[in-house]
């Protein structure tokens, strides 16, 4: 099947501006709009003006299309080859609707854009503290949240009876109405929410008590929540429907939940590593030491190396955090940190005096100083 070429459907030069496709679109659009055009073809023409502009109106579908002609854009959505009603929304192609809206107050059927009919019911966000511990091994908690929930008296139906339920008369249950109107254009017919049923296409004769009609009562309740192991500060978790009630049987929103975690006054963690600093005395680094060390999963026996240095980090093998998207478990770190004593006793001092006098001899360390000072003068 040939196809016609979309510059020429616009009657726009290739080289033609975003404004001057735009412009050459909304002229024909209004020319060939079946609701204003009823001649023959015109409904073909309209489709054709449609899925120009969807191609030249979009900077990477225009590109495509220069560069590979119809097969470079073919299957990027276009719209049905079916009957006018395939397209009724411009899902997707939200420019093309705007437009429209401006032109004729909405367009297509009036059942994508109605403004009351099933709606997903909006989403609750929150913050929650939690300790360290509970940040690493995951905790179950309850919270008590305020949120609205379907009535349970009327299943959400806003009446009192089921048979309090009635198809709408005025618009025979689609929830849209049509008028007539004499414009500029000639005649438009246009679709309009129902006034009577508000787009829902139902009417209620006998309201509920308990809810008033509306289907929704805002009340407290308590939910379980269960965190899960190795989340992290600053991250969140999303809880599928436990937002607020829908609106018109729409499905319930989320709850989001922000966590914010005390930090430990021994562990830092960094992902899902710990970080812990460990002081050392001099004779310990330098000697070496067995030391018990925490864990957030209990004591661990750790061998210090004889000469071992300050800042020496070392490693413990999967005592950090569980990631949530491995289950792998990440590592404990300990930073050594050897500490000069201070106010040293007599017996003390006089070893490290004693240590002295050996220690010039032999470090080599303090040769390549003397070196330097040497070269310098
Ligand atoms: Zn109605
Ligand atoms: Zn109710």
């Amino acid at each position: 099947m040939s196809q016609k070429d979309y510059y020429d459907i616009l009657g726009v030069s290739k080289n033609a501006s975003d404004d001057e496709i735009k412009r050459a679109y909304r002229k024909l659009a209004k020319k060939y709009h079946p609701d204003i055009n009823k001649e023959h073809g015109s409904e073909e023409k309209f489709k054709e003006v449609q899925k120009a502009y969807e191609v030249l109106s979009n900077a990477d579908k225009r590109a495509a299309y220069d560069r590979f002609g119809h097969a470079g854009v073919d299957g990027q959505g276009g719209f049905g080859q079916g009957g006018f009603s395939d397209f009724g929304g411009f899902n997707g192609f939200g420019d093309v609707g705007d437009i429209f809206e401006q032109f004729f107050g909405g367009f297509g059927g009036g059942t994508s854009r109605r403004s009351t009919g099933p709606r997903k019911g909006e989403d609750i966000r929150i913050k929650m503290t939690i300790s360290f511990e509970e940040a690493c091994f995951g905790v179950e908690k309850e919270i008590n949240l305020q949120r609205e929930e379907e009535c349970t008296r009327c299943a959400g139906t806003g009446a009192k009876s089921k048979n309090d339920i009635k198809t709408c008369s005025k618009c025979s249950g689609r929830g849209v109405v049509s008028s007539v109107q004499q414009t500029i254009l000639g005649r438009v017919q246009t679709q309009h929410e129902c006034p009577d049923c508000h787009g829902t296409g139902k009417v209620i004769k006998d309201k509920c008590s308990e809810c008033g009609g509306i289907g929704k009562k805002r009340q407290t309740s308590t939910i379980k929540v269960k965190i899960p192991e190795g989340i992290n500060d600053g991250q969140q978790i999303r809880l599928s429907g436990k937002g607020n009630a829908g609106i018109n049987g729409g499905p319930t929103g989320d709850l989001y939940i922000f966590f914010s975690v005390t930090p430990d006054e021994f562990f830092i963690r960094e992902g899902n590593d710990i970080y812990c600093e460990l002081p050392l005395t001099f004779s310990q680094a330098a000697l070496g030491a067995e030391i018990e060390i925490p864990t957030i999963h209990g004591k661990v026996k750790l061998t210090i190396p004889a000469g071992t240095q300050s800042q020496t980090k070392l490693r413990l093998k999967n005592k950090g955090v569980k990631s949530l998207r491995t289950n792998k478990y990440g590592d404990q770190y300990i930073i050594v940190k050897v500490v000069t004593p201070r106010n040293l006793t007599s017996k003390q001092k006089a070893l490290f005096e004693e240590l002295k006098t050996i220690e010039s001899d032999n470090d080599t360390l303090f040769d390549k100083i003397k070196n330097v000072f040497k070269r310098t003068k």
